[in-house]
């Protein structure tokens, strides 16, 4: 990581990164290890570079193809919800996006499995995680709804865009003790849910009011 490219300067150096960590744990953020990957993953790199200079705030960015980049609070928010309750060890990532997301979980957990439906976002994500030498991590262009089924059970799940309701695959691949994290709901009424799978059931909570690009069907 002695890259020049992803210590950063002015508008991405360290220092940006320290306000924007700042900022998540006056909005809430307490894992430690979460503040961490926020702070040192280099989110300039996954974005256009007309854009690197405002990589640091907390906003979601666009990254082509009609989608963006989470904002660094939610990426956080969603981590930090699915670590709650002790280490896992495979994760399925719905919605790899540009990759940033993988970034940051990836060292936090055994293994992330990661399925993105847009080929050309996916190309990119797998270069940039190639770059940060994150390993330990399994791409697949797909339909994330119908999950990862020769993986599954997996001991997390993220999902990264928002169904109108959780697909039953998905909570079908989650093993017990599993927690699942997703943004439910239509555009401008999304919340954000926790589901554990226990022995007896499903145990659900809300984490609260979300923003994100619908979660679609097939393939792009
Ligand atoms: N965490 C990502 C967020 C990307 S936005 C990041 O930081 O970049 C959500 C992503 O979900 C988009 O890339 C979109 O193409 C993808 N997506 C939407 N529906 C999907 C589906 N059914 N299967 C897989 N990916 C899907």
């Amino acid at each position: 990581m002695n890259d020049p490219r992803f210590a950063g300067i002015g508008m991405t150096s360290a220092r940006t990164r320290d306000r924007l960590v700042q900022r998540l744990r006056d909005q809430g953020i307490v894992n430690p290890a979460v503040l961490d990957r926020i702070r040192n993953v280099p989110r300039h790199i996954f974005v256009d570079e007309a854009l690197a200079s405002r990589a640091y705030e907390d906003t979601a960015l666009p990254i082509g193809f009609g989608q963006t980049i989470s904002q660094p609070y939610i990426v956080a928010r969603m981590t930090e919800a699915l670590l709650e309750g002790g280490p896992l060890g495979k994760v399925l990532e719905i919605g790899t996006g540009c990759g940033y997301q993988t970034a940051v979980l990836a060292p936090l957990v055994g293994r992330v499995y990661s399925v993105e439906r847009i080929a050309a976002l996916l190309k990119r994500a797998r270069e940039r995680l190639k770059e940060l030498q994150i390993r330990d991590t399994r791409f697949r262009h797909g339909d994330g709804t119908q999950g990862w089924k020769t993986q599954a059970p997996f001991d997390g799940i993220l999902i990264a865009a928002a169904p109108l309701s959780i697909p039953e695959t998905l909570v079908g691949q989650l093993a017990i003790g599993g927690r699942l994290i997703v943004p439910v709901g239509p555009e401008g009424a999304q919340q954000l849910v926790r589901l554990t799978r226990r022995e007896q059931g499903i145990e659900r909570r809300v984490l609260g009011s979300v923003a994100f690009v619908p979660l679609l069907g097939g393939t792009g």
